[in-house]
């Protein structure tokens, strides 16, 4: 199933994409999945970032390939960081390139949307929690990241965190294509059989730390290719059995 938010009658809505129509959800998508019976057009909806985060949390460096690029050693752990929820970006809306920033790199992820509250659980649990999968393109002002040796800044502007376009709930294998495409250019392109630690690892670890809750998001790092991003340049994250997110940088 896919699952959209989007505005309906000026108000944010869950629904089912079947086809172009999308089946209208009651209330929030998380816990139970119940339908009002009205269906609409795909083409009518304006679609938001399928989320509701407390906490957007991503992973550092999580692909072989991405590590040898870089000439770094796999990492023991994960390297994880935060982008607070004021960075989620939806489908199809402008990145602003803000203002005194020199360089503005796309990051293509796989990301997952947390389902059910999550504190100190097994690996072997860990996809139980996940309502399912989405792209995420984890914007950076990479000029700050070197500056400030720390990347709050650099990965936390508004709109630094688009999402979608929807939740892939039936999608996940661990041999996915995760590309990049610049101005229709082929950019990244990887698998998350790549990925230095798994999808179930990076949950349990997480929440291990801090408690997932409903709604959050968990973004599983980048494969190579990274590199920056002009005003005007059309972005698009694809991931194979999930679907594209498009955005312009402005
Ligand atoms: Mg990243």
């Amino acid at each position: 199933m896919k699952i959209v938010k989007f505005l309906y009658k000026n108000k944010e809505t869950w629904g089912a994409v079947e086809g172009e129509r999308v089946k209208i959800m009651e209330g929030l998508p998380y816990m139970c999945t119940r339908f009002t019976g009205r269906i609409i057009k795909l083409s009518e909806c304006k679609l938001l970032a399928p989320a509701n985060p407390s906490k957007i949390i991503l992973v550092g460096l999580n692909y072989k390939d991405h590590a040898r690029e870089l000439g770094m050693k796999v990492p023991k752990e994960p390297v994880i960081f935060l982008k607070p929820a004021t960075a989620l970006n939806n489908p199809k809306a402008r990145v602003v390139y803000p203002k005194g920033v020199k360089r503005l790199d796309y990051e293509a992820e796989l990301a997952v949307v947390i389902k059910k509250k999550a504190r100190n659980i097994s690996e072997s649990t860990s996809l139980k929690y996940i309502l399912g999968y989405t792209c995420l393109n984890d914007i950076t002002a990479r000029d700050l990241q070197v500056r400030d040796g720390q990347w709050t800044r650099a990965k936390s502007f508004d709109g630094f965190a688009p999402l979608g376009p929807w939740v892939e709930t039936n999608a996940f294998s661990s041999d996915m294509k995760v590309q990049l495409y610049l101005n229709g250019k082929l950019k990244q392109d990887s698998s998350t059989k790549n990925f230095i630690f798994s999808l179930e690892y990076i949950i349990s670890f997480i929440s291990r730390i801090m408690t997932l809750l409903p709604g959050d998001v968990v973004s599983t790092g980048t494969p190579p290719g990274v590199g920056p991003m002009q005003r005007g340049d059309s972005v698009e994250v694809r991931i194979e059995g999930v679907g594209k997110l498009q955005n312009r940088i402005s």
